[in-house]
């Protein structure tokens, strides 16, 4: 038995590699910190994981976040004294087909993009670096130099040490039983060993994490799937500064380990271990080994490997290891309960992760927020669909067998659907739509005409949706189109305090007339835009909130946590309450005029107001505002009318050329129209003024919102990047990540790409960085390139929308 103290501020339960690196940055913070090991440091799974450590990641800030763990790997050592076995041997990725060569030449882009010297090779040039592989079936490859291996055990025990020597409490054999909540707030844990009081607690259990987190309401989509590698003897010739290699055509990976080989790799049908709960005395416990299972593995490494044929196996691992619906590890505090941190769900790469991973979660257990975006990695992403097992375990299952397929532009998931169906889904379906799935909404992509394939083929070329998209395009912005968006997220927040509550969250003025709609940033104390969305009065006390499918927990969570103490004003989910049909286009006005008595004439329904109308018997909430650039009306409908309105509207359509579309085409319209993307052009790393959005906040009316203070400050003092729209060549495809150069000189890469079937050219959006300040004259005298797939191509710069339909004008 230890001494436990009676109190920590925080505690950390679990002691693998995120646990440790956790308390590591707590307590190198000066932050008073417990962390509590069921059984022995590394005895979960941290202690069988081969230690590959990989960087690139297709988002900026997780590549940032793996490439702080490398900084911290090379180091670690000499600040302990307790060795970590880091070796930056550098990481090769082979490519054996036309099509995973354009996969592998855009990541390597992708690197540079994010700062990393990502080398493309040639076969030989790759034997030279692996010279025991056969290259025969080699189309290229491509090496990263600061890419390199660590001893997983070895470096975190490095991490608890370095955590003790900063003051960090590590207790063994300290079992967590439960946590003490006191009316909403965390008061404590009770121990095998006893209770300690605590403020923070921050869920590091590895495996155990879901069922953990589900005693206090906490939701954490994760599934523990076995997984396997083996450990061969020692192999004559084989270098020790061999680099790490991955051979997705091959589904496997390698590692050197003293003189011999680490091989493993993800099987396309993969096995989830077990339906729920892990066994009583499950510590330093590996699962019996598949060598059936791994038997189709071992088939393809041997083509790559010959060596494999006749070096002595040592061991045979099989571990069980988190993974999660989306391929993603879980950070953040739960949006269900104040104060309760998760880090979980490492997919595999929690070794590579693990060093960023816990500064990161620190900063967010320390701070209250994260140190830069992480929204891939936020435990908010998740909704409704992750709360069933069921649902989780088929996703998951799909996203491991896909770890080193292809990542087609545009892929799609085909588990666990369909799952929630807007009322329209049969109908549209039958006239042809291909669905894309979002949190666990179907909605249309595109839709087939009669004869054409409805079904995604996938390409790093020109889709086969291509033609589709652009026939609902044109219609968007010559006749009309109809879009199902019911997956929108919907709140009302409504009190008496409804409005002042808002006005401290939104950046603009949403004190407006009953009627108005107000599109609004929500920001943070650095200005960083935490939210992007429409809010619509709908009386004095209260709103109607839009916001995108996939930010419903996010939005739903910043929203009610800034709702300042003692205000009156409540928010609800009214997600499910209605459907929402989006009529866009210069006939828009026409056809919904022919289905409704109401007054839709520019001075009776001006752009951004509200008002309820009737049509086909329904009360519907018309928002005029649009997303793709042309005239239009959000229809929010109670679902039960969805039929009707639907049916009505595309009766009266037919004679103006209405078509159904999908999101596909809003997604070609709203890059011309130069309309920005949360997750995507816009989030926490950037504030309103580099968007581009600084006309939309409140500043010169004097009334206080969160991150006014830094609005001010940056106003005053300019910006260093600024957001600007590319095109390029029609026979560029631009997907995002892609380089930016001016002047020779690369300062950032495309948050968005995609094709503008108005302007016939593909087009990007993203910033243009520059230490010393950036001015619109600075990016407008600038030019530019981008890099695509490794090779730099010409494009043009803009400022302001590609395309604008009132002075129908189109730039090129
Ligand atoms: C076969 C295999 C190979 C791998 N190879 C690699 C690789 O090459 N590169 C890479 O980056 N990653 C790799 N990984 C993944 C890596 O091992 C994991 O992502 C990482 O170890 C996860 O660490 P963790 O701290 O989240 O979990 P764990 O190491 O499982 O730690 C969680 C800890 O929480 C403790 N705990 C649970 N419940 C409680 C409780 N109630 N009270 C107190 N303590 C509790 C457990 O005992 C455990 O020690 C591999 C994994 C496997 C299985």
């Amino acid at each position: 038995m230890t001494d436990l103290p009676g109190t920590s501020k925080i505690i950390i339960i679990g002691g693998g590699i995120i646990g440790c690196s956790t308390a590591y940055h707590l307590a190198k913070m000066g932050l008073e910190v417990t962390l509590l090991e069921r059984k022995k440091l590394t005895s979960g799974t941290t202690f069988h994981a081969a230690g590959l450590v990989g960087q690139l990641r297709t988002s900026a800030n997780i590549t940032q976040l793996l490439g702080y763990s490398v900084d911290l790997y090379k180091r670690l050592e000499a600040e302990t004294g307790q060795a970590t076995g880091w070796k930056m041997n550098g990481g090769l990725r082979l490519a054996c087909n036309a099509e995973r060569w354009t996969e592998v030449k855009r990541q390597a882009t992708t690197a540079h993009s994010f700062g990393l010297d990502m080398h493309l090779l040639t076969p030989q040039e790759a034997f030279d670096l692996w010279p025991i592989m056969a290259i025969d079936d080699l189309v290229g490859a491509a090496f990263l130099p600061t890419d390199g291996q660590a001893n997983p055990s070895d470096i975190t025990l490095s991490l608890a040490k370095g955590a003790r020597m900063a003051g960090a409490h590590i207790i063994e054999d300290c079992k967590v039983l439960s946590v003490e909540i006191d009316r909403g707030i965390i008061t404590g844990v009770v121990t095998e060993q006893g209770r300690i009081g605590c403020e923070k607690l921050v869920c590091c259990a590895g495996q155990w994490t879901r069922n953990f987190a589900a005693t206090v309401g906490v939701n954490v989509p994760l599934v523990p799937v076995e997984h396997q590698y083996l450990i061969t003897e020692r192999i004559e010739g084989l270098p020790a500064n061999l680099p790490t290699l991955r051979d997705p055509d091959r589904l496997t990976y390698y590692k050197e380990e003293v003189g011999g080989l680490v091989m493993g790799g993800y099987e396309p049908n993969p096995i989830l271990w077990r339906d729920g709960t892990i066994p009583q005395g499950f510590h330093y416990t590996l699962l019996e080994n598949r060598l059936d299972h791994f038997e189709p593995l071992m088939e393809l490494a041997l083509g790559r490997v010959p060596a494999l044929e006749t070096a002595g196996i040592k061991q045979m691992i099989n571990g069980p290891e988190s993974f999660t619906p989306d391929g993603m590890f879980i950070l953040g505090e739960a949006p269900e309960l104040r104060n309760f941190f998760v880090g979980a769900g490492f997919n595999a790469f929690g070794i590579a992760s693990g060093g960023g991973a816990g500064m990161a979660l620190a900063e967010w257990v320390a701070k209250g927020e994260a140190p830069f975006d992480l929204w891939p990695a936020d435990i908010r992403r998740f909704g409704r669909p992750h709360f069933d097992t069921d649902w989780i375990r088929a996703r998951t299952y799909e996203a491991y067998g896909k770890h080193y397929t292809m990542a087609w532009p545009g892929e799609e998931h085909h588990s666990a659907r369909p799952s929630r169906r807007s009322p329209l889904y049969d109908t549209l379906l039958a006239a042809g739509a291909v669905f894309g799935e979002k949190l666990g909404w179907e909605r249309p992509n595109w839709f087939a005409a009669p004869g054409e394939l409805a079904q995604d083929v996938y390409t790093y070329q020109r889709p086969n949706w291509h033609s589709a998209v652009a026939r609902e395009h044109q219609a968007g912005r010559r006749t009309a189109m109809l879009i199902d968006q019911s997956s929108f997220a919907k709140f009302t927040l409504k009190g008496p305090d409804a409005c002042a509550a808002l006005q401290w969250i939104a950046a603009a003025n949403v004190d407006r007339p009953a009627g108005s709609l107000i599109y609004t940033q929500m920001l943070n104390d650095k200005a960083g835009i935490e939210c992007d969305l429409t809010v619509t009065r709908i009386a004095e006390d209260e709103y109607y909130i839009t916001t995108g499918t996939g930010f419903a927990t996010h939005d739903f969570d910043w929203i009610a946590r800034n709702i300042p103490a003692g205000m009156n004003a409540q928010l609800v989910d009214v997600t499910s309450g209605y459907a929402v049909l989006s009529l866009m286009g210069p006939e828009a006005r026409r056809i919904l005029q022919a289905v409704t008595r109401a007054d839709l004439s520019n001075t009776a329904f001006p752009f951004a107001t509200a008002r309820t109308i009737g049509i086909a018997g329904a009360p519907v909430r018309a928002l005029r505002v649009t997303y793709v650039g042309e005239l239009g009306w959000e229809l929010h409908i109670p679902t039960e009318y969805a039929h009707t309105v639907y049916a009505a509207l595309h009766s009266a359509g037919a004679a103006h050329g209405l078509v159904n579309a999908g999101y596909r085409a809003i997604e070609s319209m709203r890059l011309e129209k130069g309309y920005r993307a949360w997750g995507a052009d816009i989030g926490p790393d950037h504030t309103p003024d580099e968007a581009g959005l600084g006309w939309a906040v409140k500043l010169k009316s004097g009334i206080p919102f969160r991150g006014r203070a830094s609005v001010a400050a940056q106003r005053a003092n300019g910006v260093k990047k600024l957001l600007a729209s590319f095109t390029a060549a029609p026979g560029v495809i631009l997907y995002g990540r892609e380089t930016i150069y001016r002047d020779g000189v690369r300062v950032g890469w495309l948050s968005s790409g995609g094709y503008g079937h108005t302007l016939g050219l593909s087009i990007g959006m993203g910033y243009v960085r520059h230490a010393a300040g950036v001015t619109p004259d600075h990016v407008l005298s600038g030019q530019y390139e981008l890099e695509v797939a490794g090779e730099r191509l010409p494009c043009t710069v803009s400022l302001s929308p590609l395309y604008d339909p009132h002075m129908a004008r189109v730039k090129g």
